[in-house]
């Protein structure tokens, strides 16, 4: 199959992004400390994780994506333009369904 490669690289980070993502989730939902003080800073803990989380979501929706293109055979090309992706590129950013040119547009 081609792209092997990339989809074992995307399952490994898909695990792992899930894997951090649960950890957050788990952060988050811990009761707060009756401390008002201490409450202040684990409200700013939070804010941190949510953004970590909401990075964490938007990567996985982006490696599901790449995985489905792969199964239906339209990974590898640009979703923008239809033009190959540079294999380096995808080397680097599996999860990436754009060109360079489309991407930078
Ligand atoms: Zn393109």
């Amino acid at each position: 199959m081609k792209f092997q490669k990339e989809e074992a690289k995307l399952r490994e980070r898909l695990v792992q992004l899930e894997e951090r993502l649960d950890h957050v989730t788990k952060d988050m939902s811990k009761s707060h400390s009756p401390d008002f003080a201490e409450q202040a800073t684990e409200r700013e803990n939070d804010e941190v994780l949510g953004g970590i989380g909401q990075e964490a979501q938007t990567s996985i929706q982006h490696i599901r994506a790449a995985l489905a293109r792969i199964s239906a055979g339209t990974y590898g090309s640009c979703a923008s333009c239809g033009k190959p992706i540079n294999p380096e590129r995808l080397d680097a950013l599996p999860e990436t369904v754009h060109c360079v040119s489309c991407a930078a547009a």
